[in-house]
């Protein structure tokens, strides 16, 4: 099936072009304007993405909305983790942001929601969680994002998230547990 991915983010267009195989992903045509992510779940905001983008382009759409949830900020930065230390900040301001306000070893989780929507209207929503605890000594290349000081409880041997390849990080992530529940959805 071909899928048109409603997103302008390179590593979620990286992480789930490979994540969707064998479906063909169709990047989002660049007048399409996606929607502001203002609604409070991740859900909310990933319908409005993937309804807008195939709305737009009469394909049917997948979109992710995800962020990283600290339970000793109550949540926080939960839905407005790209702009947690600001609405232009980069992921190096917001990690430094997070490094500064939680303790070092509080637990985290990635949230990722991602939606899809048909050229008919059908829709299907599936969420994936990844777990883990925030390491003070941020490291690694890979990934994106808070990557570099969340220590996965899947992988107990020391490494971040960064410093694993991405078959690995697929095999773990939030991103990719829902990217396999939403398949096996199309599939059925
Ligand atoms: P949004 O879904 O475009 O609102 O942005 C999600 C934000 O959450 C990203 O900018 C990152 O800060 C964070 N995030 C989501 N997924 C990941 C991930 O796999 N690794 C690291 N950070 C992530």
């Amino acid at each position: 099936m071909r899928l048109v991915l409603a997103t302008r983010n390179a590593h979620k267009v990286r992480e789930l072009a490979t994540l969707l195989t064998p479906h063909e992903i169709v990047e989002l045509p660049a007048d399409v304007v996606l929607p502001p992510e203002s609604a409070d779940t991740f859900a909310a905001n990933a319908l409005a993405k993937a309804r807008t983008a195939a709305r737009a382009t009469g394909l049917p759409a997948i979109a992710d909305d995800s962020g990283i949830e600290a339970a000793a900020l109550g949540g926080a930065p939960g839905v407005r983790s790209a702009r947690y230390a600001g609405d232009d900040a980069s992921d190096a301001e917001n990690l430094a942001k997070l490094l500064r306000e939680a303790p070092a070893g509080s637990p985290l989780a990635y949230v990722c929601a991602l939606a899809y929507v048909d050229a008919q209207g059908g829709e299907q929503l599936v969420e994936g969680r990844c777990t883990g605890t925030l390491d003070p000594d941020p490291r690694g290349d890979g990934g994106f994002g808070y990557d570099p000081a969340f220590l996965p409880d899947d992988i107990a041997d020391g490494r971040t998230m960064a410093e694993l390849d991405a078959a690995e990080k697929d095999a773990i992530s939030h991103r990719g547990r829902a990217a396999h529940e939403l398949l096996a959805l199309l599939d059925s």
